[in-house]
């Protein structure tokens, strides 16, 4: 019986559902870009319809490529989640979503929380990873990451395109400036109306 139940538990663990696949990221295990947009979406709706602040983190591994061309692209991967896993370390609350957004980009959202306290947030995530020496194929190396934030207390429903273009805009500056740093978008105003034909 006990081992029916192992195999059971098992197969359980090992064979994920479709919803899983759709919703599960396979290498880094966290929520995939397609889970991310239906959550923002909903979130941002609620943020609305309560007038409450909403905040966005987008984020990218500085110079990746190279971790793939030295150590090879399996130890790339391992590497991949080994930051993810420190990303996801520096989240508290059951409310943040974070996500794979992209290939080395990773996303959180952050219902009910303003940009100044976001930023806080994104700084502690960049020094987390900045000071995590990351495995990959056996060795240890250092992996930076860069930061874009931008924030929206939403009036309409049609907001998620300007937010995530606006933390897009902050993360290329942090690129730009230097990498390994958080850039702000700051709170973006956004006119009633105004993005409704987005
Ligand atoms: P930058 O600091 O400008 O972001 O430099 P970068 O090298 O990280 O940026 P670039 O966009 O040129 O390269 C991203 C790299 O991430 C290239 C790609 O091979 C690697 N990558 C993306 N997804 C995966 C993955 O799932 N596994 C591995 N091993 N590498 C990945
Ligand atoms: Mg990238
Ligand atoms: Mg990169």
């Amino acid at each position: 019986i006990l081992n029916d139940l192992l195999k059971h538990l098992s197969l359980a663990i090992k064979t994920p559902t479709l919803y899983e696949v759709a919703v599960i990221d396979q290498l880094t295990g966290l929520y995939t870009k397609r889970f991310f947009v239906q959550e923002i979406g909903q979130q941002l709706r609620i943020a609305h319809r309560h007038g409450t602040p909403f905040t966005l983190i987008l984020m990218d591994i500085d110079r990746f490529k190279s971790v793939n061309d030295t150590y090879g692209h399996l130890a790339g991967d391992e590497c991949l989640h080994e930051v993810a896993n420190t990303i996801g370390g520096g989240l508290r609350r059951p409310a943040d979503i974070l996500a794979r957004y992209g290939g080395e980009e990773f996303v959180v959202v952050l219902p009910y929380i303003e940009n100044e306290n976001a930023l806080y947030l994104a700084e502690q995530i960049r020094k987390r990873v900045d000071l995590q020496p990351m495995q990959a194929d056996g060795n240890e190396l250092h992996v930076t990451i860069s930061i874009g934030v931008s924030s929206v207390t939403p009036t309409d429903q049609d907001d998620r395109k300007d937010l995530i273009a606006a933390a897009d805009i902050a993360l290329y500056e942090a690129k730009n400036t230097g990498r390994n740093k958080v850039c702000n978008a700051g709170q973006l105003t956004v006119h009633e109306g105004s993005s409704a034909a987005s």
